[in-house]
């Protein structure tokens, strides 16, 4: 056998070896044998602590590991969220009849985050737009709604900003695919910002009219949205950082405000997961900060909070009022 085809092979049993692991774990699951604490604590204390390869001198992304780690603590690799969130969902019948709908940038790099989820749930609803706003709003929510298996199936929303860190750490910076240089990552909220912070410095006029042009009504909406936190950007320690953090506000606002006023069939449970996508350079697993993660009822009224404990935002120079 080539070596080519033999190595394809055993990637191929590892996989499945791993799958089958990962199916006998969650079957074995009932809700009380284990504590949310037990759940998470995986994704919350330690998870990031680099292997020892990872630790070794040569080791090629040990800085991104660290920033990562550094400025987005208690994030996690997309393939540990993807099988935490499945086992914790459970419980509330998650499964098989289970459609995904995802808020998540444009960007080609925040697909791999979906074609994680397809591996446990199917394809999923797309819903977002640039830098990850839910443009597909009531009627796309709707919509998705609609197409939810008839044996009281159940939707998980997944949906948040996303951040580029570079092989040497930059954030804000990813070397994409067959490209040499690196580029901006997010493009769309980097250029909100650059327009908010200007508008904040005085150096630029508010546009009123949020929707300009249709030929670009979605970055003239997220530039006009992070408006109102271009001091939080601006007090950052590091704006770049904090750019995501600033972002999902609005966003989970949106993305709330749009879930409590869906029309949805009462036997349907809605998963939130929220947060930020923390995008690598290729060779490197990306990460996932989650924000919240919960349970609701059709109106959109909570369950069950399934964070454990709310993730801190990065340090500013000057805290921010209340
Ligand atoms: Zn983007």
């Amino acid at each position: 056998m080539p070596r080519r085809t033999l190595l394809c092979t055993l990637v191929s049993l590892h996989a499945t070896a791993a799958f089958l692991l990962f199916k006998k774990d969650t079957t074995n699951f009932t809700p009380r044998q284990a504590t949310r604490r037990e759940f998470f604590g995986p994704m919350v204390s330690g998870a990031l602590l680099p292997l020892p390869s990872q630790a070794a001198d040569n080791y090629p992304y040990k800085t991104c590991v660290a920033q990562v780690a550094n400025c987005y603590k208690n994030a996690v690799t997309n393939a540990e969220l993807v099988s935490k969130v499945y086992a914790a969902l459970q419980p509330y019948g998650y499964g098989p009849d289970t459609l995904v709908a995802t808020s998540l940038c444009s960007d080609e790099v925040n697909r791999p985050l979906e074609e994680s989820f397809y591996n446990y749930f199917g394809s999923h609803f797309t819903l977002g737009g640039l830098a990850g706003f839910p443009f597909g709003g009531l009627s796309g929510f709707m919509a998705m709604i609609s197409h939810i298996p008839d044996t009281n199936g159940s939707c998980l929303v997944v949906y948040g900003p996303h951040v580029g860190i570079s092989t040497d750490g930059q954030i804000g910076k990813l070397q994409r695919r067959g490209q040499r240089q690196l580029g901006t990552c997010c493009g769309s909220a980097i250029a909100a910002a650059q327009y908010a912070r200007a508008v904040y410095r005085g150096n630029a006029a508010p546009v009123r009219n949020t929707m300009v042009t249709v030929l670009d009504a979605q970055q003239a909406y997220v530039a006009s949205t992070l408006l109102p936190y271009a001091a939080q950007i601006e007090q950052a320690l590091d704006p770049m950082v904090e750019l995501p953090y600033a972002l999902f506000q609005p966003m989970d606002d949106m993305m709330l405000q749009i879930v409590t006023r869906a029309d949805v069939d009462s036997n349907t449970r809605i998963a939130m997961l929220g947060g930020i996508q923390i995008n690598t350079p290729v060779g490197l697993s990306d990460y996932f900060l989650p924000l919240r993660f919960d349970v609701r009822d059709n109106q959109g009224n909570l369950i069950e909070n399934l964070m454990w404990r709310r993730t801190p935002g990065p340090r500013r120079k000057v805290p921010l009022s209340a």
